[in-house]
C-alpha cells in the first residue's frame, strides 16, 4: 500500500463556484491521467460479491460526522469520495451530477477503526478432552471478513502464530483477491524459554533474537511483539535490530516489568497492568513469576498507588504507548461479558459449546481477583491518557474465546467509554491514535480531505450512545463500500476452525 496521500485542490468558499467547476474539470482530467493511490485494485469476483458501491465518485449526504480527531460531532455533513480518496468534507460541499448519492440521514460516519491488537488467529476447540495442547489456528477465511464487517479497516496483527499466512493474506487483500482490512503484519512472537504453545519459536539467545528480527523484516514484517519469557538481553537485541530498520517493538511481557522494558527502549506495551509483573512481591530478574500470584497482588492495588502513578509518569516521559485490550480481560470477570448472539453465530458449533462451558466456569469462580483487576486496568488507562500517555486499542481474540474479530473491536470502544472516556475520545483512541503510532496518520485515522476513504457508516449516534457503534451499515475501504451482512453470512459458523 502506498504511504503518501495525494492532496486535492484546497477547499474553496461557496462564492467561488465558477472557479471551482473549472478546477474540478482540471482535477478530473488529472485524476484520469494518473492512477490514484487510494483507488482499489481490480477486485476479483470473490471480493466483488461483498461490495455494495464501487463507483469512483460517491457522495454521502446529510450525515453526522465524527472525524476521529476528538472534535465534536458535526451534523448534516456531505462527504465526497473520489477514486478511493476523501475529496471534500463539509456542510456546503457541492455534489457533482455524476456522483452516486448515499443518503446518510439518521446515520453517523466515523473513520475506519485501526485495531492495534488484532490477531488473525483464535483458540481451537479441544473437542476431545485429551487434546490439551494450546493451539491457535489461523482464521484466514473468517477473520478478514469479520474485521471488515465490524468497521475495522486497518489492523496490526500484534504477534503471529502463522506469520507466512498473515503475510500472504495481506498480499491477497491488497491485490483485491479477498475482502479484508489493510494489514500491518507483526512477525512471529519473540518468546524466550517457557512457551506455552508449540506455535512459538523459543529464542536461544540475543543473537537468535537479532537474526529472527532481521529475517522477518526481510519477509515483510513491519512490527514485532516480544512475549512473556523473553530475557532482557534478547529483548534489547530485538529492539536494536528492529529500530535499525525503523520498525517498532511492542510486548506482552512477564519476565520483564514495564519500567525495565521502557528502559530497554520498547515502543508499546500490550494489555496494561494485568501483565506488568514489576509490583509482584519477590519478582526476580528475567523470571516470569506465577501469573496467578501477580494478578492476585494487583487486586490489592488501586490506581492512586504511588508506584502506579510513578509508572504512568515514567511511561509518558519515555513516550511508551499502551495498547488497551479490555474485551479479553472482561471475559475473565465472573458473569461480566454479556453473551452476544452475533458472536455465538460466528462460531463453529464445537467452539460455541466450549466457549459457553468456559464462561459458566468463570461465572462460578468465587472471589475472582479479576473483578478488581479489570476495574484497575480501566482506571489505569484513563489516568495514563489524562497524564499525556498514548493509548491504542485492540480486542485480543484469545483467552478462552468469545472475543471475535470486528465485534470485539466494537466492544473495546464501548469499554473505553465505560473506563471514563467520552465516546469521541474513545473513537479517537480506536482510530487516529493507532494511525499516528504506525506513522500512517497522513493517510488514515481520520475523516479529512486527501485521506483514504476508509469509513464506517453507522445507523444511530455513537456520540450519544456508544452501543450504536455495533450498527454498521456500510464499511468503506479506499472508497469501495462493503456490505457487512454479506461478509458476516459468509463467515458465520466457522470461527474456531478457519
Ligand atoms: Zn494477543
Amino acid at each position: 500500500m502506498p504511504t503518501k496521500a495525494r492532496r486535492f485542490a484546497p477547499v474553496l468558499s461557496p462564492a467561488s463556484a465558477g472557479l471551482r467547476t473549472v478546477l474540478a474539470t482540471a482535477l478530473a482530467a488529472f485524476c484520469a491521467a494518473l492512477p490514484a493511490w487510494g483507488q482499489a485494485p481490480q477486485l476479483a469476483p470473490q471480493t466483488q460479491q461483498y461490495v455494495k458501491y464501487a463507483q469512483p465518485l460517491l457522495a454521502i449526504t446529510h450525515v453526522r460526522l465524527i472525524d476521529g480527531n476528538g472534535t465534536a460531532a458535526k451534523e448534516n455533513q456531505t462527504v465526497l469520495l473520489r477514486d478511493g480518496v476523501i475529496e471534500a468534507v463539509g456542510k456546503h460541499v457541492r455534489v457533482p451530477k455524476d456522483a452516486t448519492v448515499i443518503d446518510g440521514s439518521g446515520h453517523t460516519l466515523i473513520p475506519g477503526l485501526v485495531g492495534m491488537h488484532d490477531h488473525m488467529f483464535y483458540p481451537a476447540p479441544k473437542v476431545n478432552p485429551e487434546a490439551k495442547e494450546a493451539v491457535y489456528p489461523e482464521q484466514a477465511s473468517s477473520f478478514p471478513k469479520l474485521y471488515l464487517a465490524g468497521g475495522v479497516t486497518t489492523i496490526r496483527t500484534t504477534g503471529s502464530t502463522e506469520p507466512y499466512t498473515d503475510l500472504e493474506l495481506k498480499k491477497a487483500i491488497d491485490a483485491g483477491k479477498i475482502p479484508g482490512p489493510k494489514m500491518h503484519t507483526t512477525g512471529p512472537y519473540l518468546e524466550g524459554k517457557g512457551s506455552f504453545t508449540p506455535q512459538m519459536h523459543e529464542l536461544m539467545d540475543a543473537a537468535d533474537a537479532t537474526d529472527t528480527v532481521n529475517y522477518w523484516i526481510g519477509e515483510g514484517a513491519t512490527s514485532f511483539k516480544a512475549y512473556m519469557h523473553i530475557t532482557r538481553s534478547e529483548l534489547s537485541a530485538a529492539i536494536a535490530a528492529a529500530h535499525a530498520k525503523h520498525i517498532k517493538v511492542t510486548g506482552h511481557l512477564c519476565t520483564i516489568g514495564f519500567t525495565e522494558a521502557a528502559d530497554l527502549g520498547i515502543d508499546d506495551l500490550e494489555h496494561g497492568l494485568p501483565v506488568d509483573t514489576e509490583f509482584t512481591p519477590g519478582k526476580q530478574t528475567d523470571i516470569c513469576p506465577d501469573t496467578k500470584l501477580a494478578v492476585a497482588h494487583l487486586a490489592t492495588m488501586s490506581v492512586d498507588d504511588p508506584q502506579i502513578q510513578q509508572l504512568i509518569r515514567y511511561l509518558v516521559s519515555k513516550h511508551v504507548a499502551v495498547t488497551s485490550t479490555l474485551p479479553v480481560f472482561e471475559t475473565f470477570v465472573p458473569g461480566r461479558a454479556s453473551v452476544d448472539q452475533r458472536v455465538l453465530d460466528a462460531m463453529l458449533p464445537e467452539t460455541r459449546v466450549e466457549y459457553l462451558k468456559s464462561r459458566d466456569h468463570v461465572a462460578n469462580t468465587p472471589d475472582s481477583p479479576w473483578v478488581k483487576v479489570f476495574k484497575l486496568e480501566e482506571d489505569f488507562e484513563h489516568a495514563f491518557v489524562r497524564q499525556g500517555g498514548t493509548l491504542l486499542s485492540g480486542l485480543d481474540p484469545t483467552g478462552y474465546g468469545g472475543v471475535i474479530a470486528g465485534y470485539g473491536d466494537q466492544h473495546e470502544v464501548e469499554l473505553l467509554v465505560e473506563a471514563g472516556f467520552t465516546p469521541l475520545e474513545a473513537i479517537q483512541i480506536a482510530t487516529m491514535n493507532g494511525a499516528r503510532f504506525m506513522g500512517e496518520d497522513k493517510v488514515i485515522g481520520s475523516i479529512e480531505t486527501g485521506k483514504a476513504a476508509d469509513l464506517v457508516l453507522i445507523n444511530g449516534n455513537p456520540a450519544k450512545n456508544i452501543k450504536d457503534i455495533e450498527n454498521v451499515e456500510l464499511v468503506f475501504k479506499d472508497g469501495v463500500s462493503y456490505d457487512p451482512a454479506k461478509l458476516v453470512t459468509a463467515a458465520n459458523g466457522t470461527v474456531g476452525l478457519r
